[in-house]
């Protein structure tokens, strides 16, 4: 079994994201936990370009990773300049990584048109910029700035650049992938090509411009490829970089090669969230493997067989990188995801039992309502255990107000206030924000923050209202649907009743609830 090295460049090519926006805390947060997964090297950002990355490197030298190595990453020196002239470089050297990634120019047009130099100076360059890395004793990395586009366009220099990297002592050379425009079959068969003329050994680097960045990555694998460079959830400028969550999962799991430890692959998951977490970034729901519908079935005909053999429907184990089999209920799935649910519950229940027609004929009458199950997993659950009598409430509401205002110069805010009463004892609490959910979202949690501290791992998402069509006459009802998200799972409830603050409140309780419950469980 061969071992791939992951080089993880979340906290720099990642936080090029559209949306991220990491601070030095969650910059440290996250090396720690990447460290902790097992992955070979951590890019921690860019130490000549921005302040903010140099005091990272600061930071960490004071306590550094147990396992990864760490890398500070930068371009070849610039021209006109020796290396060790170069102002970045001298940042570079501060930064004190065992590492350091440089990148340089591949394709002839971009050397003349953007760096507005000579092919000839550019090779000076790369070589001179490696060759003082080395002489300062450090690991270099090269990445091969649009690698594959510069050999398309003239073969012959790509390779010159390669070997100025190589003959001035570069340990790697990663071919990048930059403009994300390549196809499988063209990375593999220039990597076989490059193979043939370059001992040095090779790692890749993709952009996922065309939703091709794994599908790359894996085709430079199987051609002789010893280290993936990527970000996890595929977080990156434009559509992204190739998805070390994904390519994990498939290097380990389906073409026998060795990544990060194999105890920690079970991690993978909760690895995922906690990065979407700290970056505040959502995971999508379809993602594989570790989204939260990876594994979620729907159609009855699915679960039915699901439950004969989960093969029937799963290419793996859900499991086995710490994700889970979901079953989502809908008219489309009939009662099997009471059966399902139940027997989470450890309660036995077939299909054919009264207890189940019971339930669904409840669950129609809900529906019948406006609520929708089938995106509200977690609304879904509490439903089923306050049906079987499993369920104890956490908190009783006593009694809430909440008001909006607006000043004359155009100012809005809502402030809410709350009578509980938790494990027995009577609380009041207020707070105020712009919109009336949030400040009833955080009077709630003011109070319930002393009794259950896992709360502040958690926050709102994303909140969606409808409007449900009335045939009555009565006034519109509207449906309330907010999604959670704390450092291992997202979930979703569901609030429906002809005042917004009330449906609202619903999905809000649901969701504090289902988190508590969660976290009870563990
Ligand atoms: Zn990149």
């Amino acid at each position: 079994m061969s071992k791939i090295q992951i080089y993880d460049t979340t906290l720099r090519d990642g936080s090029q994201a559209e949306g991220i926006s990491f601070t030095i805390n969650d910059k440290v947060k996250i090396a720690r936990k990447l460290d902790e997964a097992g992955v070979h090297y951590i890019e921690g950002g860019w130490p000549g370009s921005n302040p903010k990355d140099k005091e990272f490197f600061a930071l960490m030298q004071k306590t550094p990773l147990k396992h990864a190595k760490l890398a500070a990453f930068s371009s070849t020196r610039k021209k006109g300049i020796t290396a060790a002239e170069d102002l970045n470089y001298k940042d570079l050297i501060a930064a004190k990584t065992p590492v350091v990634c440089i990148f340089g120019k591949t394709w002839d047009m971009h050397v003349t048109d953007v760096l507005k130099t000579t092919l000839e100076d550019n090779l000076e360059i790369i070589r001179d910029s490696v060759a003082f890395l080395k002489s300062k004793k450090k690991e270099v990395v090269y990445d091969a700035e649009h690698f594959f586009d510069g050999y398309k366009s003239n073969p012959e220099y790509a390779l010159k650049t390669l070997k100025s990297a190589a003959d001035a002592g570069a340990d790697i050379l990663v071919l990048c992938d930059t403009n994300g425009g390549s196809l499988p079959e063209e990375v593999a068969g220039v990597i076989t090509e490059v193979r043939e003329v370059i001992a040095t050994p090779l790692g890749i680097h993709t952009h996922n411009d065309m939703d091709l960045a794994v599908a790359n990555s894996l085709a430079a694998v199987e051609s002789g490829c010893i280290q993936v460079q990527g970000t996890f959830n595929g977080f990156g400028e434009r559509c992204g970089n190739a998805d070390l969550s994904t390519i994990i999962a498939v290097l380990s799991s389906k073409m026998d090669y060795k990544t990060i430890p194999d105890a920690k692959l079970k991690d993978l998951k909760d690895i995922a969230y906690y990065i979407s977490e700290v970056a505040n970034l959502p995971i999508a729901d379809n993602h594989p493997f570790v989204g939260h519908s990876a594994f979620a079935h729907k159609a009855g005909v699915h679960i039915d067989a699901i439950l004969k053999n989960s093969k029937a429907y799963e290419h793996i184990d859900p499991s086995t990188f710490g994700n889970h089999r979901r079953f989502i209920t809908s008219e489309l799935a009939g009662k099997m995801p009471f059966v399902m649910k139940a027997e989470q519950m450890d309660v036995k229940m077939d299909k054919a039992s009264p207890e189940a027609k019971a339930m669904l004929k409840a669950l129609q009458e809900k529906e019948l309502q406006g609520y929708q199950f089938e995106g509200a997993d977690a609304s879904f659950e509490l439903f089923v255990k306050k049906f079987l009598k499993k369920y104890k409430p956490f908190f009783k509401l006593e009694g809430f107000r909440v008001h909006t205002e607006k000043s004359a110069e155009g100012r809005a805010w809502a402030e809410a206030t709350l009578h509980i009463e938790v494990k027995g004892s009577r609380q009041f609490s207020s707070a105020d924000s712009v919109g009336p959910v949030e400040a009833l979202d955080r009077a709630l949690r003011n109070s319930l923050l002393q009794f259950y501290p896992t709360l502040k791992d958690m926050h709102l998402t994303d909140y969606k209202v409808r409007v449900l069509d009335t045939k009555d006459g009565t006034a519109a009802k509207v449906r309330v649907l907010i999604e959670s998200q704390d450092e291992h799972d997202t979930w979703t409830t569901v609030g429906v009743h002809e005042n917004i603050i009330e449906a609202s409140w619903e999905a809000l309780v649901d969701s504090v609830e289902y988190k508590l419950l969660k976290d009870a469980k563990k």
